[in-house]
């Protein structure tokens, strides 16, 4: 079990001074992991971020400043992505976090030593961010009662909910390929689709493209094929989170959804912020699950977790923004289309895990596992414009007089989280965001 230390201090400063900033995704008390280049032929490396820069960990570990369970960690990160980290476990997790606060943290040597600085920070602002895992799987969940039962609604108006949402957590596997980090453009993809007055299908580009606003959860040491991962266990598999938005054509899901479930209208892209918040700096931003209503079932035994109950969930605002071309050339600001938060997901991220393993699949470092989109009970809530335009028959009206029922080419979206609690400091997940192209 993970507990809070020194490392989740309030207090604590940082002498990369723009950390300290109460607008910064990235003080001292978070330090996410990824993988940046400093230029397009740049295999990668593996960074952390604090506050404007990043620290580079493969000069950290040259540098000799790590040591025990801490040096073994900087050693296996070496590579190019995440996957040997994430392999170790959270001993070594624990012990890198705990060096590298002690190192970054106002008062600490590193900040008197000439020209070390210099030779383990480069400054973010001049890097390309990586998918920072070579993720071998990616599955996405359904774990929002609340998008299920909107989504539903839709669809379905006499039966939103079907009768196995409540005992199983659905999901289906998605495409790891086509996963793509933050600020990468997005193509309008082709699909079939059938009007339903239609006689039959046509081929052409989709005219429903949505986005979906969820997190992502990395795994960490993975599960051996035919080993079932128990309840209790299912957290120190579990690396960190991400946030993911599963562009979806929703006119093509549709007509192609019946009866395996989604296929092309998902996989052909897939965006993820960069940088992984891992569970020791969520610590203090963990929460009660949601509480089942009056009349649901208990979860099944497997499903039902004998200790940590009060920490299961995660108190993690998503918010969701919009600006079109036009907005941008009229030199407007992007408008908020949503806040909801994963604290509201109906699964705990070690049910989804522990699903994930009952029927023995192997999980391997480095998997995805994603919520499903996070919306909440209320309309500023909802985390597709599926749900915000009722399936395009509300659109939105924007600043400029436009109307949007689906995304148009030119779009902006832009996925912000951050965790906040009162006696904690702020942590932020920095941008998920793309833009669309024909
Ligand atoms: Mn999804």
């Amino acid at each position: 079990m993970r507990t809070t230390n020194a490392t989740h201090d309030p207090a604590l400063r940082s002498w990369v001074t723009a950390a300290n900033s109460a607008e910064s995704d990235f003080p001292i008390q978070n330090l996410p992991f990824g993988v940046y280049a400093r230029d397009a032929g740049d295999a990668g490396r593996v960074g952390v971020a604090i506050g404007d820069r990043v620290l580079d960990l493969r000069a950290v570990h040259a540098e000799g400043l790590l040591v025990g369970d801490g040096e073994i960690a900087g050693r296996h990160c070496a590579g190019t992505d995440l996957n040997a980290l994430m392999g170790l476990g959270g001993k070594y997790w624990s012990a890198l976090r705990a060096q590298l606060s002690a190192l970054l943290r106002e008062g600490s040597g590193a900040a008197h030593t000439p020209g070390l600085a210099e030779r383990i920070l480069v400054p973010a602002a001049g890097v390309m961010m990586r998918v920072p895992a070579a993720i071998g799987d990616y599955t996405d969940f359904y774990a929002s009662v609340h998008h299920a039962t909107n989504v539903g609604s839709l669809f379905r108006p006499d039966n939103p909910l079907l009768p196995n949402y409540k005992w199983v957590p659905i999901g289906y596997h998605g495409r790891a390929s086509s996963i793509v980090p933050s600020g990468t453009a997005v193509r309008r993809p082709m699909g079939q689709t059938k009007p339903a007055d239609a006689a039959m299908p046509t081929v052409g580009p989709t005219k429903a493209l949505d986005y979906e606003a969820e997190i992502g959860m990395f795994v960490g040491p993975g599960s051996d094929l035919g080993d079932r991962v128990s309840i209790d266990e299912a957290e120190s598999h579990l690396f960190g989170i991400c946030l993911v938005n599963d562009w979806s054509a929703r006119d093509v899901q549709t007509w192609e959804y019946q009866p395996l479930g989604p296929f092309l209208s998902k996989s052909f892209a897939t965006t993820i912020s960069p940088w992984v918040v891992t569970f020791d700096a969520l610590l203090p931003f963990r929460v009660p699950p949601r509480v089942r209503p009056a009349g649901d079932p208990a979860p099944l035994p497997y499903l039902a977790a004998t200790r940590d109950i009060a920490t299961a969930g995660v108190e993690l605002a998503i918010e969701v923004s919009l600006a079109t071309r036009e907005m941008r050339e009229r030199g407007m600001a992007a408008i908020r289309l949503s806040r909801s938060n994963a604290r509201d997901l109906y699964w705990t991220p070690a049910q989804l895990l522990t699903h994930h393993t009952s029927n023995g699949c192997n999980l391997r470092p480095g998997d995805l596992l994603a919520s499903g989109t996070i919306s909440g009970a209320t309309r500023d809530e909802l985390g597709s414009l599926l749900e915000l335009t009722r399936r395009g028959a509300t659109p939105l009206t924007l600043p400029t007089g436009e109307r949007r029922s689906f995304l148009e080419d030119g779009d902006d979206v832009v996925m912000r989280g951050s965790c906040e609690r009162a006696g904690a400091v702020r942590i932020g997940f920095g941008e998920c965001a793309g833009r669309i192209r024909g």
